[in-house]
């Protein structure tokens, strides 16, 4: 019933901050209500962050975000005090729609045994149950009883059929909410995309927070970007449209983004927030943010905008 996740670019964050930012920003979102939580960060705790995102390591338990905390305490593999230049950790609250409350159950879901793709998910999608049905029939194997688990299963068949190598993740996630029926607001993490996000909605609500401060001038405050004709790297990879926008950080170097499904959990980080429409598709990469809009409708949404809450 709630997510969140952080992304830091180019800002050192030890995992403890990580872990410490992903469990504030889901007990902000706790009077939601919700039955279990869990978190999806990097696993290695080497020196670079890039060899560390090779793997994703879950945790997850039943009950309020404090039973998370004292769960994320008992692990012995992970050192708290690695350190992180870059990292994405996504995190989430449930309130079980299909399957009971269980760890297994809980949030991020994932692709396959390796964790190769992990999912947050808020909503209820309606058509699972042929998803899953046909993901069977190509071989995955589910272990949860979650409609979750079928996008988190969808997206690595996206990946396993890809038909190039450099097919990125905004893609392959917009592929993915193509086949989904229901309800849904999903942030996706990958060992085969480390440091970059996706976040998508159709129905349940997702936000995103921005914040580049470490300097204080002028120069280096985000600036949102109409996309006509003047792609930038980053932002370029991804089908165009009128309603398209791109957010660059004037200091590429150092950013952090936020996902949200209220502004009450970003808002002690940054006051700069994007509310994603329906059908939007966001994706971080190299630490540019660029926003598609899958379905053209004319006119039906409005344009969206970083807005400064008071
Ligand atoms: N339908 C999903 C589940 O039961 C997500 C529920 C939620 O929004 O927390 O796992």
């Amino acid at each position: 019933c709630g997510i969140f996740a952080y992304l830091n670019y180019h800002v050192p964050r030890t995992r403890r901050d990580i872990l410490e930012i992903l469990l504030k920003g889901l007990r902000r979102l706790e009077y939601r209500g919700y039955d279990s939580a869990g978190v999806g960060i990097d696993g290695g705790n080497n020196k670079d962050w890039e060899s560390n995102a090779k793997t994703i390591q879950l945790i997850k338990q039943r009950g309020k975000v404090k039973a998370l905390d004292e769960e994320i305490n008992k692990q012995q593999d992970i050192d708290l005090d690695v350190e992180f230049d870059v990292h994405l950790g996504i995190a989430h609250t449930r309130w079980a729609t299909h399957g009971v409350p269980s760890p297994v159950n809980s949030h991020p879901q994932r692709s396959d045994k390796n964790n190769e793709f992990i999912v947050i998910h808020n909503g209820i999608i309606t058509n699972y149950k042929d998803l899953r049905k046909f993901l069977e029939s190509k071989g995955y194997e589910f272990e949860s009883e979650t409609d979750t688990e079928t996008i988190a299963k969808l997206v690595k068949y996206m990946y396993d059929n890809r038909e190039s190598d450099d097919i990125n993740f905004a893609t392959l996630v917009e592929r993915v909410t193509q086949q989904l029926e229901g309800a849904f607001a999903l942030v996706f993490k990958s060992v085969h995309y480390p440091g970059e996000a996706v976040g998508t909605r159709r129905g349940s609500p997702l936000l995103m927070g921005v914040r580049s401060d470490h300097k204080l001038s002028a120069d280096h405050i985000p600036v949102l970007y109409r996309s006509s004709g003047k792609d930038k790297k980053g932002c370029s990879a991804l089908p165009r449209t009128d309603q398209d926008t791109c957010l660059f950080p004037v200091d590429e170097k150092a950013v952090e983004y936020y996902f949200a499904s209220d502004a009450s959990a970003v808002i002690e980080h940054t006051n700069r927030v994007i509310f994603l429409e329906d059908d939007d598709v966001a994706a971080v990469m190299e630490g540019r943010l660029s926003i598609h809009r899958i379905k053209r409708r004319a006119g039906d949404y409005p344009a969206r905008a970083i807005q400064t809450l008071q």
